[in-house]
This record gives structure tokens, sequence and C-alpha cells, in this order.
């Protein structure tokens, strides 16, 4: 009696359902980062998704977890499928059930006693739109190494094709991402009710942007040295201190720091990197070794350093002269777009 939904139910067995994933206005698509701590949201380009990236391994461009290509749906997608493989299987076992009522009412034997029939509505396909996607992305990044396309909201750190980590790219990356902090903690302050917690909220981001910009030289310090031919392995944070980096600088270069910025720019640049010393180190209480290093007058031992915006924005913008200057005395390799 129900022969062709036993066949149908042995053809859909196994059958994979293929969704359409519509692309933005710019023409990527919506990607999620599958490990579980990280379902970082980015977009990638449909004609590199096709062409760059391989089935066999993805990278997120934030954690640098790698999956197979099949497993990178956002959940919106992933729902998507779920309700369009369901709409289709049944769709196929309700065709089947009435191909069955259909074989069952013909063999009826007419003019019997009791005559029973057997109706299976008949239920259209509904297949479920596709999930929109979601508006472009602005930080739009081109992979210097295998030119992939995608996009992301905040930072990203891998090419998802190659999983290529580009330095300059971080590097700029967290530059813009410090003074976009900065330009907002004024409004971010005006969210916070409570006085206590706006106050020493404004001083740790500000803080913060002090000590993320000298990490984020010495990393593309050290990435730079790196390219160079004939440099020996630095020494550990050497990139951290700017006499010592001069000198190693130096030593694989021929110049030193004041090749690129001046003696006052120097000793400015100088002052901040021993103050972000201090707040990694003493929680910004003032050492003999700073004022050592510094001849800072402003302060004595014992003191607290005070970090003002404009503190982080100088440091900034010396880290990038001295690091576009660095950057200079390298072989030049393909530019990143953004
Ligand atoms: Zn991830
Ligand atoms: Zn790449």
């Amino acid at each position: 009696m129900f022969d062709e939904l036993i066949k149908e139910l042995r053809r859909l067995d196994g059958q994979e359902v293929s969704v359409s994933i519509p692309s933005d206005a710019d023409g990527y698509f919506d990607r999620e980062c599958p490990r579980a701590a990280c379902q970082f949201k980015f977009k990638l380009h449909e004609d590199d998704w096709h062409e760059k990236v391989r089935d066999e391994e993805v990278h997120c461009p934030f954690c640098g977890h790698t999956a197979h290509a099949n497993a990178w749906r956002t959940q919106e997608q992933f729902k998507h499928a779920k309700k369009t493989a369901l709409a289709r299987v049944d769709h196929r076992i309700n065709g089947a059930m009435r191909r069955d009522a259909d074989q069952w009412n013909r063999h009826q034997a007419r003019n019997s006693f009791i005559d029973i029939t057997m109706k299976v509505d008949s239920r259209p396909l509904h297949l479920p739109l596709p999930p929109a996607a979601v508006e472009p992305m602005q930080l739009k990044i081109t992979c210097p190494e295998c030119e992939c396309r995608y996009a992301v909201i905040g930072a990203a750190f891998f090419c998802p094709a190659c999983g290529h980590n580009a330095a300059d790219l971080v590097f700029s990356q967290t530059l813009a991402g410090i003074r976009k902090v900065l330009s907002s903690l004024a409004d971010i302050k005006a969210t916070i009710r409570d006085r206590d917690t706006a106050a020493t909220a404004t001083r740790l981001w500000t803080e913060n942007g002090l000590q993320n910009a000298v990490t984020a030289f010495q990393r593309f310090a050290e990435a730079l040295y790196s390219k160079l031919p004939s440099s020996q392995p630095p020494r550990r944070n050497a990139f951290q201190n700017l006499n010592d980096g001069s000198a190693l600088w130096h030593s694989a270069t021929g110049k030193h720091y004041n090749a690129c910025l001046s003696s006052a720019e120097l000793k400015a640049l100088s002052r901040y990197f021993q103050q972000r010393h201090l707040l990694a180190h003493t929680q910004g209480i003032v050492d003999a070794d700073y004022i050592n290093r510094t001849g800072d007058t402003d302060y004595r031992i014992g003191q607290r350093i005070v970090v003002h915006e404009t503190t982080v924005h100088d440091c900034l913008a010396l880290i990038e002269k001295l690091a576009t200057g660095m950057a200079s005395d390298i072989p030049p390799t393909r530019e990143s777009e953004s």
C-alpha cells in the first residue's frame, strides 16, 4: 500500500540539498567562523570563494581557525538550508503518498458493500526565501599574497584563502582602530551612566591605546626586520626599547632611527615607550629607571603618570613616521589594498 512512499524515502536517503546564498551589493557573501568560541562574521567576494578558496581549507580572518569550505555557513544560512531541505522532503513525501492513494483507490472493487477510498491533500512546494545578505562591510581587504578579496568589521589578521598574516595590514588596522576608539571616547563615555565606571573606562581605553600602539610597532618592526637579508635573530622584545631597536636596525641596515625621526621626536617617543613600560609593569607608578631613561622632569619617583588622548595621538603619529621610514629600507613587495 505504501510502495511509492517507501521508494521515495529510499531515494531521499543521503541526498544533498543545494541552496543559493545571495551576495550583497558589492558582490560579497556572508561567512561565519565555525569555531564555537569565535563565530567571527566576515564576507568573501563570490568569485574568489569559487576561484581562490580551496575546499579542503578555509582560514578564519580573525582567529586563524581552519576548516573545510562547507563549514562556514552563517546561522541564518544554516537555518535557511534546513528549512529548504525540509520543504523539499515534505513535498516529495506528499507526492509519493498521493501516488500510493491513487493506486489504492484504483484497485478498490466496484459495487462492493463497503467503499474505502484514501485521500491525500496535494501540498504545493513552498521554498523559503534565502536570507538577504548583510549590508556591505566597509573594511575591504585584498590579500597581498593571493589577491583574495574579503571584508570584515573591526580587524582581520589572516587571509581566508591562504592564511597569510600581513604585518603591514595588521599594523595599519591597529593604529586606525586605536584612533577610532580615541575619537569616540567622549560619545562612549556619555553612554555610561555611572560616573566612576565612565572615568575608569576612559582612562583604561586611553592607556590601552598607548600600550597597543607600542606593541603594534614592536610586531611590525620584527616583521620588517625578518625580511632583511643578513639579519641576526633579534633579542626578545628588542623592538620594545627604542635604543635597542635602533641599534639592531643599524646592524642590519646601516641606519639608526634618527634617519627617520628628529632628536626631539625620538625623545618624545622614548618617553611614551617608557610610559608604556610603567603601565605594563608598575601600574603607571614612576620609578628611578623611568627618570634616568627619559630625563622627564614632570614627575618624581612614586608619582603616577597621566596619559592624555593627545599623548596617544602624538605617539601614534611618531610610530607611524618611524615605521614608514623603516619600511622604505626594505625591498618592496606588493602592496595591500583597503
Ligand atoms: Zn574564528
Ligand atoms: Zn591570501
